[in-house]
């Protein structure tokens, strides 16, 4: 199958390539590894300094990039601003940071060196909801480690995979250092296998991560794994109902809904259960669907039609096992990948969604019987990624975090992604961290040096 580029919002086939012929991938793993080994005994300044300057082509070009997002994988032209403008910092970070915490450490002044040394090539795995940032969150920091980087990008963003190659290359990064692979999913068990192959870093569905991590457990090669969420967003009685309410769409249609960090389920407490369904339901319907490069269009279409089916066929069977159609909940008529921006409410315990990832503009109310089962429906879910909790006593709210099993919890704000925080989840959500110092750290292994 050659990769294909479509416009989610017209259908459009804008290009199709051609995947890698199986011959030609030992090729070019060899050409990585081979840009690796010197890459590696450059000193990190030196790194460092190619990081920034792919964060200054990103800054000087941000809009042509950003157009590219939307026009491959479907978001408002202004998220694709936002995004291309988190790689920038994001890459910024990491050229600032990485020279003091990947730095020698001396332990015990008798000698004793803890060094940082590279791990070799990362493979990276990428899904298309963040095409960019998802790219850069891995790469940079592999990069600036001393490593180099293959690339299996979805397979509906390849002229994305095939820009952040050719800006790596403008701003002055090793050729053969950073390779897009064009392969199917079939074919990435004997990229893992490859000796060239030291690391993989994944960012995608359970599915794809369980498969990944198998493979990889065999050939004993690390993983860093980031599989989405289901992230509870609990309302407590307390809540001040209009900030709440903004936020709450923000968190959840940002980007259509694709977004492993989205709230996913709005879990409520009965006093202010009505209010809050009544009030997210009037703000859902002023969502104006539309060609994402307008700037009054605030829902965007969907990335792919394959997930637009998947996600109305888990929205057919939450209401099919009692849950209540407030907004929406149809697939949009028409050209382009639209699907109505929806609410559920009265999810019920077992259905879609209340235990799997909806990854689409769909808002699932889940009713709690009080504070203390509010906190157990948080939990009862295989995913643990983010969370949220909204009062108007901070104190409380620090406390009820600590009881969320996920790996990044806010209280009275929406989890978003910031360069100076490790991201990543525990039970099904995956392993491991991206960005921040734990991020940094992934892709390198430690050296004790004794004289
Ligand atoms: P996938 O997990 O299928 O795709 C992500 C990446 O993994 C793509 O590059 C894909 O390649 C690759 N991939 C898929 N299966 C395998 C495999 N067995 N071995 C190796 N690589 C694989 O996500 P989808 O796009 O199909 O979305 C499905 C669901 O996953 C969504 O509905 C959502 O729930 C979740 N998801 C979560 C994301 C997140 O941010 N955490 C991002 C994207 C999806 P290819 O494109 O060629 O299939």
């Amino acid at each position: 199958m050659p990769y294909l580029s479509l416009n989610p919002t017209t259908g459009e086939c804008l290009q199709a390539f051609d995947n890698h012929i199986a011959s030609d991938v030992p090729y070019i793993l060899e050409k990585v590894a081979h840009a690796q080994a010197s890459w590696s005994r450059c000193s990190i300044e030196e790194r460092a300094a190619i990081i920034r300057r792919a964060a200054d082509q990103l800054s000087t070009h941000r809009e042509r990039y950003a157009g590219l997002i939307t026009l491959e994988m479907g978001k408002l032209l202004r998220e694709a601003l936002d995004e291309v403008d988190k790689c920038a910092a994001l890459l910024r970070w990491f050229a600032d940071r990485a020279p003091s915490i990947l730095t020698e450490e001396s332990v015990g002044g008798d000698g004793n060196v803890i060094a940082y040394m590279p791990v070799g090539v990362v493979l990276g795995i990428m899904p298309w909801n963040y095409p960019f940032s998802q790219v850069f969150r891995y790469a940079g920091a592999a990069l600036v480690a001393g490593n180099g980087c293959v690339l299996k990008h979805a397979a509906n963003v390849p002229q994305c995979a095939f820009a952040i190659e050719a800006l790596w290359r403008d701003a002055g990064l090793p050729e053969h250092l950073f390779r897009v692979l064009l392969i199917e999913p079939e074919e990435v068990p004997q990229v893992i296998a490859s000796p060239h192959i030291h690391a993989i870093a994944l960012t995608g569905s359970e599915a794809a991560g369980r498969s990944v991590a198998a493979v990889a457990g065999a050939y004993l090669k690390k993983t860093v794994l980031e599989l989405g969420g289901s992230d509870p967003f609990i309302v407590l009685a307390d809540a001040n109902l209009d900030d709440v309410l903004a936020q709450a769409v923000t968190a959840r249609f940002t980007n259509c809904g694709q977004s492993c960090l989205s709230a996913k389920r709005f879990i409520v407490v009965p006093s202010i259960a009505d209010q809050f369904v009544d009030g997210l339901a009037d703000r859902i319907k002023q969502l104006k669907m539309g060609d994402p490069l307008q700037q009054q269009t605030t829902l965007a279409p969907m990335a792919r039609a394959v997930l637009r089916d998947k996600l109305h066929e888990q929205v057919m069977t939450t209401l099919a096992q009692g849950g209540r159609s407030r907004v929406g909940c149809h697939i949009e008529p028409g050209e382009g990948l639209y699907y109505q921006a929806s609410l559920i409410d009265a999810v019920p315990a077992g259905s879609p969604a209340y235990a799997d990832e909806l990854f689409g503009p769909v808002a699932a109310v889940i009713r709690a019987a009080d504070e203390n089962d509010a906190m157990r429906i948080a939990n009862d879910n295989r995913f643990g990624l983010g969370g949220s909790i909204w009062t108007s006593d901070i104190g409380r709210g620090k406390q009820l975090a600590r009881r969320i099993h996920a790996g990044y919890v806010s209280v009275n704000r929406p989890c978003r992604s910031d360069p100076q925080l490790p991201l990543g989840g525990v039970k099904a959500s995956g392993y491991g961290r991206e960005m921040g110092e734990a991020g940094l750290k992934e892709f390198v292994t430690i050296q004790v040096l004794r004289s």
